[in-house]
């Protein structure tokens, strides 16, 4: 009996003369990935991807992360016959219903010139099942997995069900974003959200050596090797803030140290987004979350720059941010607890609705321009690439 792994798409489907284009790079993604794992046929018709080969367990693993795609299931191929259907059906779909106790069968007949009805074939499969294993209960409402037979024009395809793949949009589908990464739990979520829409992601971070460390910095470079295992590759570019920081202490009123920081965090990802061809820029922001993240905090911050801002949990709880972190993977590397440069001289006091004007002349006290040139030489930048 062969073995093979169906592909259904999301969203995709929907689209209608651009469909093409969106297959063949949701394609590519894939062919990149198994092509690391081992030989496979990969083959689309009718918004399903059919992929066969040897690996199969690491391939289906692999294709959770592709973008894009919305459901896969693992399914024996056998000839359009009921008997074999049957005899497969039995000796297939108990081990992915171990320790289950109610189940029901669906089928789906594509090919009308195949005998039997859906619903005759849907229970010829339950009969099937129940022979070799009495215990399990017929639940048509409310079943622990639901088996299928799909009846399509080449083969008739046997299953247990489909997991959730990832979602969204094939990567690279939808320009490219500049994710401001810090070492936090937010901003690889945020970055994870844009990507999953098909946003090539390159990342920028703000560090403020010796205040903030080596490891911090390695950390963010792990954050971003895990960002990889969905987008293939991650470009990091660091910056260092530190003699920003230092003037800023020096010369400016503490209640807008973190505000006058922010604004040229988001000048020079601006300056960086442009060098870099990246067409907007992403950070980790929730409204409300923290003093700089007030309506008033991000207005002003945003004032300084001409490039859209997308910030994709503006309107989540830390909750669901943090459940999201988790399933993603990003999380137990966000908790690590190295310091932030947001968090080197914090106010103690910080302005929560600052007022632009303000902002402005604290901005005078200290030379704008030469600080950010003199950052913006010092820019690194390192490659993780999963694929
Ligand atoms: P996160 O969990 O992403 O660190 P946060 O809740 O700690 O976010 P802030 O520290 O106020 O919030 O940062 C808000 C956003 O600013 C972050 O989500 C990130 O996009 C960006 N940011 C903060 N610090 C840095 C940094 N050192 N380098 C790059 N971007 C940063
Ligand atoms: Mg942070």
């Amino acid at each position: 009996m062969k073995e093979i792994i169906l592909c259904k798409y999301g969203e995709m489907a929907l689209k209608g003369l651009n469909r093409g284009w969106f297959e063949n790079l949701l394609l590519k993604d894939i062919r990149s990935r198994l092509s690391n794992i081992g030989k496979f046929t990969i083959k689309n018709s009718q918004c399903t991807i059919y992929i066969e080969g040897e690996k199969i367990d690491e391939a289906f693993e692999e294709l959770k992360t592709v973008f894009g795609l919305a459901t896969l299931s693992r399914a024996a191929v056998v000839e359009k016959d009921i008997d074999v259907i049957k005899r497969t059906a039995a000796e297939y779909l108990p081990q992915f219903l171990d320790g289950i106790k109610t189940f029901r069968a669906e089928a789906k007949r594509s090919d009308k010139k195949f005998p039997l009805t859906s619903p005759q074939i849907a229970a010829e499969i339950g009969g099937a099942v129940l022979g070799v294993m009495p215990q399990l209960k017929v639940n048509l409402d409310n079943a622990d997995v639901t088996v299928r037979a799909e009846i399509r024009e080449q083969a008739a395809y046997i299953h247990a069900g489909q997991v959730k793949a990832a979602g969204g949009m094939p990567y690279a589908s939808n320009g490219k974003g500049l994710v401001l990464l810090s070492g936090g739990i937010d901003s690889p979520v945020a970055a994870y959200m844009m990507a999953r829409r098909g946003v090539v992601i390159e990342a920028l971070h703000f560090e403020s050596f010796p205040y903030t460390s080596e490891r911090a910095r390695e950390k963010v470079m792990e954050l971003a090797g895990l960002l990889a295992v969905y987008c293939g590759k991650v470009k990091v570019h660091v910056l260092s803030v530190t003699k920003i920081q230092e003037e800023l202490r020096k010369f400016c009123d503490e209640e807008y140290f973190t505000l006058l920081l922010r604004r040229f965090m988001m000048r020079l990802a601006q300056r960086t987004a442009q060098l870099y061809e990246c067409n907007a820029l992403i950070t980790g922001e929730s409204i409300g979350q923290v003093a700089s993240q007030t309506m008033n905090a991000i207005e002003v911050t945003d004032a300084v720059v001409s490039i859209p801002v997308f910030r994709p949990c503006i309107g989540m709880d830390k909750d669901e941010i943090v459940h999201l972190a988790r399933n993603i993977g990003t999380y137990e590397t966000s908790i690590l607890p190295y310091e932030d440069c947001c968090t080197v001289f914090t106010p103690r006091h910080p302005k929560t609705r600052p007022e632009l004007e303000k902002v402005l002349e604290q901005e005078k006290l200290i030379d704008i321009e030469t600080l950010e040139n003199e950052s913006f030489d010092g820019l690194f930048t390192k490659e993780l690439r999963k694929f």
